[in-house]
């Protein structure tokens, strides 16, 4: 068919693309049938005729040679055709299943319109119906009956120079709870975007689910769950399987990054506690968020020419997210020349009990460090009307939280209020980017968790900027890759929040913007990575050694796809 295109520009393309078959046979080690079922070496129609006969795949492609960005073009026009988000989704997975390098290409084309279909919002909805569009392995799936035999299942993945795992327990997907053994779109998916946005070379990639069982009623009652059908584990055989599995990994891939992802809160600061200082790991929910926030209040600042310590802070929503900024912001103050004490005091947490308080009875250990001497506070309107914050960041799940009073509230405390409502998906956010505007007089400092469609205010246009961890946790990957840390120490995150902030423009800040715009996402990441290798280098805990150029290392390690 496409041969309907001749006098097109696509007929015209082979001509300015002539070389892009000799590219193409670059890392290929197999032959025949074989080569063009392995999705990390078959090119499909893009094959020259030189390269069919040395291959010996003549007569196994149709006779058609396809230019690259032919071939592009027909997998974009496919996804196009598609009904729903979840077709894209089903789609994408089976690129990836069939030609990574072209998989690659199209998601790197459009980031911003691709990502939404290979992570969020789109893999939530494919986790929850991961049993029915389940097609190829990608990752491994470790259960309560691999105890004993961990190391085992690791070897039974093909690759042998893994340097990144992201693993889930599945228990806190997303904003969607309890997905079990079905969280592993989580782990495919993230790990897609540390290779589309910082080159992280896919090989060295591994996605893992521990499925300990789920307590989901609904998955344990459906015929397509493909997990097992056991209570979750708890306490010591949980603790006991996690330690098990972080022996293994150091054992059969000992350059291999661990990112925790999706734990439930009760065990998602524990385990990163637990080997934080132990071996190479980190948790983006916690740290990953926790860099884009305070990237995000470093730009704001810095444009209304203030400190990061000349704010108070509010944060709604006390869990992993909320209490992971107040932490990093409060390292960030410490740097400005405060006392961690005075840090915190400039923090102020409320959950759903209200105002946190020392007051308060069993108050979590995370949250004790910023809990007020300050009489109770129940309602959240009147916390914001005693407290005054200067910044207000919301991860608490509850839509429209951020009421007008509040909004208009916080536009009386300060001439700019720094306004982040950081919860996802949109149907949970704090508040909508246009009652922002709309409530503040147009003063407010915007970021978001979720997109939100550009603002008319008064006859401007302002971009709502989104707070995606995708700024912060390739970059990390990509210095990681570069440097072979020991360990990845807090600071790691200050210095690529800072790096982040600085790459935004006085021109991006006017339109609304607080974090560079994800259409520039690789270009972000890449320079982000080069900051916090410099510092892993500078730290003393890098296993690599410093080259002249880390500008040049890392671009060299960056992968793109092979043709
Ligand atoms: P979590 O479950 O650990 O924390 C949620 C917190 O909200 C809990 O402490 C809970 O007590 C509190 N809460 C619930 N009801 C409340 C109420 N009525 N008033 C005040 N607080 C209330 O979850 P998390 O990992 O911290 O994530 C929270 C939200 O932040 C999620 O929607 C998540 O998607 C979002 N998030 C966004 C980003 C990002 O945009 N970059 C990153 C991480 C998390």
């Amino acid at each position: 068919m496409w041969q309907n295109y001749e006098g097109s520009d696509y007929v015209r393309l082979p001509r300015r693309f002539g070389n892009f078959g000799a590219m193409a046979t670059t890392h290929i080690t197999k032959r025949g049938f074989d080569l063009l079922r392995d999705p990390r070496e078959n090119r499909g129609t893009v094959f020259t005729h030189q390269e069919r006969i040395d291959l010996g795949i003549v007569g196994l492609l149709p006779p058609v040679i396809s230019p690259p960005e032919l071939q592009m073009s027909r997998a974009e026009m496919h996804l196009d055709a598609l009904p729903t988000d979840l077709d894209r989704y089903v789609y994408f997975s089976d690129l990836q299943d069939r030609n990574e390098a072209l998989f690659y290409r199209v998601l790197m084309h459009d980031p911003v319109k691709y990502m939404p279909i290979v992570y969020t919002p789109t893999v939530g909805l494919a986790c929850q119906q991961y049993g029915r569009i389940y097609r190829r392995p990608k990752g491994l799936w470790i259960t309560a009956d691999h105890r004993g035999m961990i190391r085992d299942v690791l070897r039974n993945w093909p690759e042998r120079d893994v340097r990144f795992i992201v693993v889930t327990d599945g228990e806190r997907i997303l904003g969607l709870g309890d997905q079990g053994a079905q969280g592993m779109g989580i782990p495919i998916g993230k790990l897609a975007l540390y290779t589309a946005c910082a080159g992280i070379p896919p090989q060295m990639t591994l996605p893992i689910t521990l499925d300990v069982g789920t307590a989901n009623e609904t998955l344990l009652e459906d015929p397509f769950y493909i997990g097992t059908r056991i209570e979750r584990l708890k306490g010591e055989p949980y603790d006991s399987f996690i330690d098990e599995f972080v022996d293994a990994v150091q054992e059969v891939f000992p350059h291999a990054c661990i990112q925790w992802e999706d734990f439930a809160n009760h065990h998602a600061v524990p385990v990163l506690d637990r080997y934080r200082e132990q071996v190479c790991s980190f948790n983006d929910d916690i740290q990953g968020t926790a860099a884009v926030g305070v990237a995000g209040v470093l730009s704001a600042v810095r444009f209304k020419g203030e400190r990061v310590s000349d704010q108070r802070f509010m944060f709604f929503g006390a869990g992993s997210a909320g209490v992971g900024i107040a932490e990093l912001m409060s390292l960030v103050m410490v740097e400005e020349g405060l006392s961690i004490e005075e840090a915190h005091a400039r923090c102020w947490l409320v959950d759903s009990q209200g105002l946190v308080t020392s007051h308060r009875h069993g108050l979590a250990e995370t949250k004790r460090p910023f809990a007020h001497d300050h009489a109770p506070i129940d309602s959240f309107e009147e916390a914001v009307q005693t407290v005054k914050p200067t910044v207000l960041i919301g991860t608490s799940t509850i839509h429209n939280a951020f009421t007008p009073t509040i909004l208009r509230t916080m536009a009386q405390n300060t001439p700019r209020p720094i306004i982040f409502p950081y919860s996802n998906p949109t149907s949970k956010s704090e508040c909508s980017a246009q009652d922002a505007y709309d409530h503040t007089d147009g003063t407010v400092i915007f970021a978001s968790g979720s997109p939100f469609p550009p603002v008319a205010w008064k006859g401007n246009t302002y971009i709502p900027s989104q707070g995606n961890n995708v700024y912060i946790f390739p970059a990390i990957g990509m210095a990681v890759l570069a440097t072979r840390p020991r360990i990845i120490p807090e600071q790691a995150f200050v210095v690529a929040a800072r790096a982040l902030s600085e790459l935004v423009t006085q021109e991006e800040f006017e339109r609304g913007l607080v974090y560079p715009p994800l259409a520039k996402i690789r270009e972000t990441s890449l320079i982000v990575a080069e900051r916090v290798a410099e510092y892993f280098f500078d730290s003393g805990i890098a296993h690599a050694h410093k080259p002249a150029s880390v500008h040049a290392l890392i671009q060299q390690l960056s992968w793109h796809p092979p043709y």
